[in-house]
Order: C-alpha cells, then sequence, then structure tokens
C-alpha cells in the first residue's frame, strides 16, 4: 500500500521532530519511505503556540491501515506527545492522510484524513511531491490550494 502521512511540530526541538520522524518511518517494518516534501514552516491553523514545521511523506508499507495507525502513534509517544486539550501545540504529530485510494470511517480512523483539503501545511508539501495526487471522493489535492490561500506558509528546506 502507498500511504501519505502528514507529520508536525511546533513544542520543543520541532525541525529536529520532524526530521527524526521521517527516519522513524523508514525503519518501520517493511515499510520504505518513497518520498519525503520540503520542510515547511507555517502559523498553527486550529491549534495554538509558536509556529509549526510540516512535511509530508510517502511511504510504501504492508502495514495495514489500523496497523500503521499505532505505528505512527508509536512514534509521537517516543517524542513525549502528550494530548492535554484538543489541538494543543504538539512535539510530534503523524496524521494518516491518504491509504491508497481507501475510504476507511472507523472511532478510530478516517480516511483520507477528514481536514487535510482545508489544511496549507498539508496541502503544499503534498502537492510538491504528488502535484496530480487526487484525494478519494474530493478530487485532485491542487483544486484545493487556492481555497488555503490566506494561510501563511514558507518552505524552509
Ligand atoms: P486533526 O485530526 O484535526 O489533525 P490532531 O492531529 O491534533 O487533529 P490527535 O489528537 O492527534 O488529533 O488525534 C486524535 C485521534 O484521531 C487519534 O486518536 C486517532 O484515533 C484519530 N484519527 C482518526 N483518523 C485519523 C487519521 N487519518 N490519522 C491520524 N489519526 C486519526
Ligand atoms: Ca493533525
Ligand atoms: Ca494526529
Amino acid at each position: 500500500m502507498i500511504a501519505w502521512v502528514g507529520i508536525g511540530a511546533n513544542l520543543g526541538q520541532a525541525r529536529a521532530n520532524v526530521l527524526d520522524a521521517l527516519a522513524r518511518l523508514a525503519l518501520l517494518p517493511d515499510t520504505s519511505v518513497l518520498r519525503a516534501s520540503s520542510l515547511y514552516r507555517t502559523a498553527p491553523v486550529d491549534s495554538s503556540g509558536a509556529d509549526y514545521i510540516n512535511a509530508v511523506a510517502c511511504i510504501d508499507t504492508t502495514l495495514a491501515p489500523h496497523a500503521l495507525l499505532a505505528a505512527l502513534q508509536d512514534i509521537e509517544l517516543a517524542h513525549g506527545r502528550e494530548r492535554p486539550y484538543r489541538n494543543a501545540p504538539r512535539t510530534l504529530d503523524l496524521d494518516l492522510l491518504l491509504a491508497g485510494d481507501e475510504t476507511i470511517a472507523t472511532d478510530t480512523l478516517t480516511v483520507p484524513h477528514p481536514r487535510m483539503h482545508e489544511r496549507a501545511f498539508v496541502l503544499a508539501p503534498l502537492t510538491e511531491i504528488a502535484p496530480g495526487l487526487e484525494i478519494p471522493g474530493r478530487g485532485p489535492a491542487r483544486d484545493f490550494l487556492p481555497l488555503v490561500a490566506n494561510q501563511a506558509i514558507a518552505r524552509i528546506a
């Protein structure tokens, strides 16, 4: 399965945390990182605190979507992720954006990620590495970029 993972951090060494997350994705069982976007700096959108560092990775994995989510949460925990309240600042956030062309709606996992098309910090890195990507049920990811043009985002590396 080809999966797309959104990475974000705005607590602690945010840039280092994002880079370490990419390294840890590559170490997951039967998983390889096919592509990683540049890093981006964004002002918090739904969240608060310092600016975020964001990136998107494309991985090839044999993990099933729920197992992949659990693996992503393990990586978050390795970075001391806490959830004191909704949308709190975080050392590391890993969202499963897309899992092949699957549509999943369970209590613990919704794919495509239901808010990805509203977020410049997802759409900019995603379309950087996959300009023609379709969001199942919604259409081309790039079609949503104009709708988030008001969200400040800067490519940093
Ligand atoms: P948002 O989902 O709006 O980006 P968030 O990332 O801050 O917010 P979290 O606190 O990290 O939200 O996650 C809350 C729950 O969302 C997780 O426990 C997980 O079960 C659930 N979840 C549902 N769909 C997904 C998905 N596609 N990727 C990651 N988590 C998901
Ligand atoms: Ca998130
Ligand atoms: Ca999350």
